[in-house]
């Protein structure tokens, strides 16, 4: 015997009981992103390395440690996609649709990679949902993007779990400021800060601001604080951003110490955080990056986004009992039939009612079986009403409609009036 096949750790499968809490938060964010007219874009999975390298950064963790990059027939290195933003811009700029100032609302769904250690909430196969705006460079845009999501978490029923922390990196050039006084501080008491910090330090100095390390954090309590360099255009923006929050009345905490792991982000960013997920706690992040389709080769071109992880909604929804109890049910009507003669006409009437109710949910028995085997999946299909077709109701053209959940009496019903009489008694979503 060969050893059994398993999927690659924390590359899970979505199996059928998963799905529809799945379709029911896939359903609602891009209902919701419609209605506020964005229009979704697909790209591929797999990029040429060097995208990421020159989007998100070398020295970033995604770029240093966490991606999939692999050489492919023809030498080339590829690279299973770490997130959506440096492709999404790819794409732009390939096709021009954000030329000469064009606005484009656009938004994404589909698996990420990351080599991370998989963990609750954290996977090597993950999925988002993205959002990016590119030529719009105002506040404004900003508020929305958090106003929506906020209006997705009360659809969502997660937004008493939910805080939104916010913070302004300024321009590049204001963060240039910055970080080189952070650093110098920071060096004038080197030996106090852990190893990860120190290697940060040289490579990414703004990142030692989100240790997780104790004695690192007693250092910064009287480092230099970012808000003290911004500069005025980010300060009215972020103004601008805050004054919009308080109007659509969404509460906010400012956090000085947020800085986002990716490179490319100035002015604004910002992070949706639950403590209901244990370390994992991150359920949605983004923020502004005016200085990134430049620095790809394009025309300079402002941009705002932001991805959720769709695992961390669907925990934090299953955490919080905000499931439906419809998506419990999958079936409305099971239809049992009795011998050959009487399963070719429910064939036939099946495809009538189907006809004439779009919406109904109804299962058709397939492999016969005897009336208490029928009844038996009819049962465990979760149906509302089994629907029975044997000898005598063909001879008549009738059908039983039973109950299965203790609404009443069994009733016949002439195959002409069935689909109207399954309108009345089935709710349909
Ligand atoms: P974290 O700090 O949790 O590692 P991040 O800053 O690396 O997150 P982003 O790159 O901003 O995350 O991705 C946006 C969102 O995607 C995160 O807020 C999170 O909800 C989700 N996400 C990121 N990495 C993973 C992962 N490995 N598994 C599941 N979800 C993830
Ligand atoms: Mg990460």
């Amino acid at each position: 015997m060969s050893k059994s096949l398993q999927a690659i750790r924390g590359m899970n499968d979505i199996l059928p009981d998963q799905t529809p809490v799945w379709r029911y938060v896939e359903g609602k964010v891009s209902r919701l992103l419609d209605n506020y007219g964005y229009k979704q874009i697909r790209m591929p999975i797999v990029e040429f390395t060097e995208l990421f390298k020159r989007s998100i950064g070398e020295v970033t963790d995604i770029v240093e440690k966490e991606m999939y990059t692999f050489e492919d027939r023809n030498g080339d290195s590829l690279t299973l996609r770490p997130e959506g933003t440096a492709a999404c811009v790819r794409a732009v700029l390939e096709h021009g649709i954000t030329g000469g100032g064009q606005v484009q609302k656009l938004w994404y769904i589909g698996p990420m990679f990351r080599h991370e250690r998989p963990q609750k909430g954290r996977y090597r196969q993950f999925h988002q949902i993205g959002v990016e705006v590119f030529n719009l460079d105002g506040p404004d845009i900003d508020a929305e993007l958090i106003v929506l999501t906020w209006r997705l978490w009360g659809e969502l029923g997660i937004r008493d779990a939910v805080k939104l922390e916010l913070n302004s990196l300024g321009t590049s050039e204001a963060r240039a400021r910055y970080r080189a006084a952070l650093v110098q501080y920071l060096s004038s008491r080197l030996s106090e800060l852990d190893e990860d910090s120190q290697r940060r330090l040289k490579s990414n100095p703004l990142r030692v601001l989100d240790t997780k390390n104790a004695d690192t954090q007693a250092v910064l309590v009287d480092a230099p604080k970012l808000v003290d360099y911004l500069d005025e255009e980010s300060r009215v923006h972020f103004e601008g951003l805050k004054a919009r929050l308080d109007a659509a009345g969404i509460p906010y905490v400012i956090n000085p110490k947020l800085v986002r792991g990716l490179d490319y982000y100035s002015k604004t960013v910002f992070e949706w955080v639950t403590d209901k997920l244990g370390a994992q706690g991150t359920v949605c992040a983004g923020g502004r990056y005016d200085g990134l389709v430049e620095q790809m080769g394009g025309k300079p071109t402002t941009g705002v986004g932001f991805a959720m992880g769709i695992e961390r909604l669907i925990l934090l929804v299953e955490t919080l009992e905000q499931i439906p109890q419809e998506l419990a049910r999958q079936v409305d009507v099971y239809l049992c039939a009795f011998g050959e003669a009487a399963e070719l006409a429910a064939l036939a009437l099946s495809e009538r009612v189907r006809d004439q109710l779009p919406n109904l949910r109804l299962q058709i028995n397939a492999g016969a079986g005897s009336f208490k085997s029928q009844f038996k999946k009819a049962d465990k299909s979760g149906a509302l009403y089994a629907l029975i077709l044997g000898d005598d109701e063909l001879a008549q053209q009738v059908v039983g409609v039973k109950p299965l959940r203790g609404q009443g009496e069994q009733q016949t019903i002439a195959w002409d009036a069935l689909a109207e009489h399954l309108a009345t008694c089935v709710v349909q979503g």
